[in-house]
């Protein structure tokens, strides 16, 4: 059975392009019988905001979505999320790195998908792992595990190409686990058969297909959908002006006629889907 999930992060409030995630999850999931759950992503360091997820849980109903079970909380997962990386420790494929963003930012040469490329400082060094991040060797892990393959429903079979992101951080210096290790293990954890999410996640499957591999995971199908942008392109988000769904609901909106709205690609004027569904690289 299809299990499809909503996954924000209360670090902002949720606006249309979020409303928009949430609606094509829910109706995926529904449309073809299976469940779709909502997965509070709160363990972003000093960003999280707890005091929103009741703002989140509001908007949503307010939206008419419904899901299915309780809501989960990375909270409260953090052993999880030390158990997979003590398993990637034990396997050597960690290692400890003490570089801050500007050390990365003044070492690096080249650009990956996430900002400047970690050119590898701390690997093969002896640094202190007191207070440090840990990083996955990806060459080292990709020669372990051979060529993967992921499926997007909507841009087809992938070939998995996680060293474009360099050796990206799995345990942070400021949270207990990275995004990348933390969604892909929640994911497993809670039975995802289809990832939804935003286009400008797309690159990161690469990482998490990686990830599965090394954990033995089990690998669901993508379906990586387009972005609610501004004219010129920009993404929505609130400080450049766009009302929250809060203010919206608050204003006395009708959520369930913005539902049937973003549901029909009816978007506010000024607004539309971004057709850059990232393809290969
Ligand atoms: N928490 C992420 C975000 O709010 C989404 C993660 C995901 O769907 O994998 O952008």
């Amino acid at each position: 059975m299809i299990r499809t999930r909503f996954a924000p992060s209360p670090n902002g409030s949720l606006h249309l392009g979020h409303a928009y995630a949430a609606i094509v999850a829910h109706d995926l999931a529904r449309a073809r019988g299976g469940k779709f759950l909502l997965r509070i992503e709160d363990i972003d360091g000093a960003r999280s905001q707890p005091e929103l997820v009741a703002e989140y849980i509001a908007d949503l109903k307010w939206l008419g979505l419904r899901w299915d079970g309780t809501a989960v909380y990375q909270s409260a997962r953090l052993a999880r999320y030390t158990e997979a990386a003590e398993r990637l420790k034990a396997m050597g494929l960690l290692y400890p790195c003490q570089c801050t963003r500007t050390d990365v930012l003044a070492a690096a040469t080249e650009a990956g998908p996430d900002g400047p490329l970690y050119p590898g400082t701390c690997r093969n060094h002896n640094v202190d792992p007191q207070g440090a991040s840990w990083r996955l060797d990806v060459a080292k892990a990709v020669s372990l595990i051979g060529p993967l393959h992921w499926v997007d429903e909507l841009t087809g079979a992938q070939t998995a190409t996680p060293e474009m992101f360099g050796d990206v951080v799995l345990l942070r210096k400021d949270a207990p686990a990275s995004y990348h290790l933390a969604a892909t293990v929640d994911d497993a954890a809670d039975g995802i058969t289809l990832v939804t999410r935003g286009s400008d996640l797309f690159l990161s499957s690469h990482i998490h297909r990686l990830l599965q591999a090394l954990l033995g995971l089990p690998v669901p199908t993508w379906h990586h959908h387009g972005l609610l942008v501004e004219a010129g392109g920009a993404k929505l988000a609130k400080r450049r002006g766009s009302p929250s769904l809060a203010d919206r609901r608050r204003a006395g909106e009708s959520g369930a006629a913005l539902t049937d709205a973003l549901r029909a690609h009816h978007f506010p004027a000024g607004i539309s889907l971004s057709a850059g569904l990232e393809s290969k690289p």
